[in-house]
């Protein structure tokens, strides 16, 4: 096993990922579906679960991966803690500003509403902001070509195509409210002007 304080960072936060996402998980279960648009979802969810816990999980605790190391020059993990520590913040934000109305796949739950305070008040996808963190860290904490850059691979394969459809299925279901909504904020990085213009 690799004991390094940046593998043990990574674990860490890695279960703290995982332990906001069961709270939440838990609490949003019983909630009735009105509309739910699966596609090539669960997929992608099975490839970023490879990227982000397999492949670490084999590199920490297997020496398979060991062929496909490098070293990094010193600051660069603790960058990467830093990165991984806003990242999980944000994660934990938009499940607590989503509350109800958050769900794995593409769905519309029943008396569903459209968030836009909180995180929600820049960005449309603060969760995919907080993942594409969580992976940037992971390629900084972990030092293997493998195991430390499989989960924005994937993760960027799964934001590239899915977010459209979920724009799209927001804007069947919140006609122009979302149509405003997408004007006044940028999908994962805040818009410098906001309105027609
Ligand atoms: N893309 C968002 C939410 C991810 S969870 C983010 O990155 O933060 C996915 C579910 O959230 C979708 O099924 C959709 O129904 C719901 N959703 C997305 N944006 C929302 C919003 N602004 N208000 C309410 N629900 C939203």
């Amino acid at each position: 096993m690799r004991i390094q304080p940046r593998n043990a960072v990574f674990l860490v936060g890695f279960v703290a990922y995982l332990v906001i996402r069961y709270v939440y998980a838990r609490r949003t279960r019983g909630n009735e579906r009105v509309v739910s648009r699966i596609g090539p979802d669960r997929i992608l969810i099975a490839l970023v679960s490879v990227g982000s816990l397999l492949l670490p999980v084999l590199y920490l605790f297997t020496p398979w991966l060991a062929f496909a190391d490098y070293r990094l020059p010193v600051p660069i993990p603790w960058f990467g803690a830093f990165v991984m520590c806003f990242g999980l913040w944000l994660f934990w934000r938009s499940h607590a500003d989503l509350g109800a109305n958050w769900s794995v796949t593409l769905e519309v739950r029943k008396g569903h509403q459209l968030v836009t305070h909180g995180v929600y008040r820049l960005i449309r996808h603060p969760m995919y902001a907080s993942i594409w963190l969580i992976g940037v860290a992971q390629g900084f904490l972990l030092q293997n070509w493998l195991a430390g850059w499989s989960a924005l691979v994937t993760f960027a394969l799964t934001y590239v195509l899915r977010t459209p459809r979920e724009e799209q299925m927001m804007v069947e279901v919140f006609g122009q409210e979302y149509r405003d909504y997408m004007r006044q904020t940028g999908r994962i990085l805040p818009r410098l002007h906001s309105g027609d213009g």
